[in-house]
């Protein structure tokens, strides 16, 4: 099915900006109108939330496992709590994630779930299954705002970050749908942060939700098998590695500020020699030793021999792998994928240097949910993509 078809189911209800962003501790002193998410809860939040109720903070660690673990959206089945307590979570609160609008599977079984947030925007998640490991791919905002040129995402516009809940439900959806059982191995075992959005730009939600997928009784995931994907937001970074380090991966795709300030406008901002020290500063005492660089190969772009050279002496003083990504096209872009014998040639001169380097398999793209084709459904606040399609049709 054409997925830009299935998009389009999507409805535009009222806005409801108050159930988004991260509850505060105010918040539980119980307005009765308005009950709180607690899918936006971290175990830390959840304490402050039991508190608030006049509880106990232990609570906390049960309902986190009832809802993350065992993934239980009904109260009445959280049989350690006191029917009480049972009764007052149903008045005050609730769990509540996006619907899925759409769940679609590739020929290389690659899954694609599009959710429908409470405001009408859609925001899509991507499972990729291999022999070894699963791999979820998830957003932190509705469109994106940094406008990277060869990214569908970033030619949707922006609408808005995600909620904490809009995050980490993104896990939840998927883990119920590929049937998880508690007590099986998992299925979804690496998360990246690489989806819709950059997520340093909603820092404290993004690790919120990070805190949940490491939590013991949440997902309890290694800080090795999250990988946070950034295109360079460099004061952010250090903030991460102080408060959260996790895998991490830059978008670096290029060599040179001239043709990264294109690629990545954020490279205006932060150049690369900025980024690379960052990169170094990440890599003292980080879950890994060293730094994944994202590489989109464009044809007759960034992908010549001399190029290759380039990142080569680029990466010398910082601990690196490299992936490349042979580009994904989508309607309106001007960049074409580079051709296999270009993108063999990069990875050999990179091989031959002594850095390790993965060609990325173009995963799902027959249902749109390869690398740079997110698109969701974005209520765009940024009218980018009236001007791009403007810019289209003028002769
Ligand atoms: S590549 Fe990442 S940072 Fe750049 S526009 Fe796309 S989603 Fe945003």
């Amino acid at each position: 099915m054409n997925h830009r078809r299935w998009h389009d189911r999507c409805t535009i209800p009222v806005a409801d900006e108050t159930r988004h962003g991260r509850t505060s501790l105010l918040r539980f002193t119980l307005s009765t109108a308005e009950k709180t998410n607690l899918l936006n809860l971290d175990r830390e939040a959840m304490q402050a939330f039991f508190i608030g109720i006049g509880d106990k903070p232990f609570r906390a660690t049960q309902v986190v496992q009832w809802i993350h673990q065992y993934g239980v959206d009904n109260f009445d089945a959280m049989t350690n709590l006191s029917k009480e307590l049972r009764a007052r979570l149903k008045d005050v609160a609730e769990i509540r994630p996006p619907e899925i609008v759409q769940d679609q599977v590739a020929a290389d079984g690659t899954r694609k779930w599009l959710l429908r947030l409470d405001d009408g925007n859609c925001i899509e998640t991507v499972f990729i299954p291999e022999a070894e490991r699963g791999t979820l791919c998830v957003s932190s905002q509705v469109g994106c705002t940094l406008n990277c040129s060869f990214c569908s995402t970033g030619h949707q516009g922006f609408n808005r970050s995600l909620t904490v809940a809009e995050i980490i439900a993104q896990l939840l959806v998927a883990n119920r749908a590929l049937g998880r059982d508690p007590k099986a191995e998992r299925i979804v075992t690496n998360v990246v942060l690489m989806g819709m959005g950059e997520p340093l730009l909603n820092f404290d939600n993004v690790v919120s939700a990070i805190r949940l997928m490491l939590d013991d009784y949440a997902y309890g995931l290694s800080r090795r098998r999250v990988t946070l994907s950034t295109a360079g937001v460099v004061p952010i970074m250090d903030r991460l590695r102080a408060e959260c380090p996790v895998s991490l991966a830059v978008s670096l795709h290029a060599t040179n500020d001239r043709l990264r300030d294109e690629l990545v406008p954020l490279n205006r901002k932060y150049p690369i020699h900025e980024l690379l020290e960052a990169c170094r500063r990440y890599c003292v005492d980080s879950p890994r030793t060293r730094v994944t660089f994202e590489y989109v190969m464009l044809d007759g772009v960034n992908d010549s021999v001399d190029q290759a050279h380039e990142l080569v002496r680029l990466l010398s003083t910082v601990p690196s792998k490299v992936n490349l990504i042979p580009f994904n096209p989508f309607p309106q872009t001007q960049y074409q994928r580079s051709s296999q014998e270009a993108i063999d040639r990069f990875r050999d001169v990179l091989i031959a240097a002594g850095l390790t380097t993965i060609t990325r398999k173009t995963r799902g793209d027959d249902i749109d949910a390869a690398c740079g084709q997110l698109a969701g459904r974005v209520q765009d606040r940024t009218r980018r993509r009236q001007r791009l399609m403007a810019r289209t049709i003028q002769p």
